[in-house]
């Protein structure tokens, strides 16, 4: 017989997956996470490692764990890290026991990270990555989102800028590709291919034995 109450198909256990966000710098992937944080509590920020310099209002071991090259080149040497990359002339990286143990708690886990993170995480754990691609609506509005947000110099914005064409043609490295015009629009989205990504039948590791109690019933 089937015991109802260990047998409810929303409870059974999920196979946790990596959900990667990825954007030219300013298109929004950052206020994207936050609200994905915020609004639920089964995903996890993977806090990552870098060499930059904190910007103002940053803190360490929540924005970043921010550290210095050598011990990143250790950390890397030592295989802590899932994945590395360079970025705008400095390094940064996953580091591999906060995602496991998360993983391992039945979390899924948010990755805020590059198109070279996003290829090496695939390359890791291949069906269990979603990869997301967050686009701006125009060249024009990611430039005025970079003065917006008034996090960098002249000089780091343009920088930026003159890279964001380039890290746009790596938009086909990923399983969806969304527009952030309107910020609520674009969430609701993100939300959405979560909640479908959480319901494949590869996800739900409980599924054989439910569907055979509920044959043999
Ligand atoms: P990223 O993490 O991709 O570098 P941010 O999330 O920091 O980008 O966003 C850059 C700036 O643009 C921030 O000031 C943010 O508030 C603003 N922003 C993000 N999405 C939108 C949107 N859809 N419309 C207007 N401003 C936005
Ligand atoms: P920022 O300096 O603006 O915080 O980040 C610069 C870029 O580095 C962003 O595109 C961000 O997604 C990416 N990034 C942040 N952490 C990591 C990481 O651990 N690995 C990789 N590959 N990229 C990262």
């Amino acid at each position: 017989m089937v015991d109802s109450n260990t047998h409810k198909p929303h409870e059974l256990a999920r196979r946790g997956l990596l959900f990667v966000l990825s954007s030219p710098s300013g298109a929004g992937k950052s206020t994207l996470s936050r609200m994905l944080l915020d609004a639920d509590e089964k995903i996890a920020l993977s806090v990552s490692y870098t060499t930059r310099p904190p910007r103002p209002g940053e803190i360490d071991g929540v924005h970043y764990h921010f550290t210095d090259v050598p011990t990143f080149k250790q950390m890397a040497a030592d295989g802590d890290f899932l994945e590395w990359a360079h970025v705008f002339g400095n390094r940064y990286g996953t580091p591999k026991a906060p995602v496991e143990e998360k993983l391992a708690a039945g979390c899924d886990v948010l990755f805020d990270i590059d198109w070279q993170g996003a290829q090496q995480l695939y390359q890791e754990a291949g069906p269990d990555v979603v990869r997301v691609f967050i686009l701006p609506p125009s060249i024009e509005e990611l430039e005025r989102r970079l003065h917006t947000r008034a996090q960098d110099s002249d000089a780091v914005i343009a920088d930026r800028m003159s890279r964001a064409k380039s890290e746009i043609g790596h938009w086909d490295g990923y399983d969806y590709v969304l527009i952030n015009d309107d910020i609520q629009a674009c969430f609701n989205k993100v939300r959405q291919i979560l909640a479908a990504e959480r319901m494949k039948r590869r996800r739900q590791k409980g599924l054989i034995g439910f569907v055979r109690d509920l044959a043999a019933t």
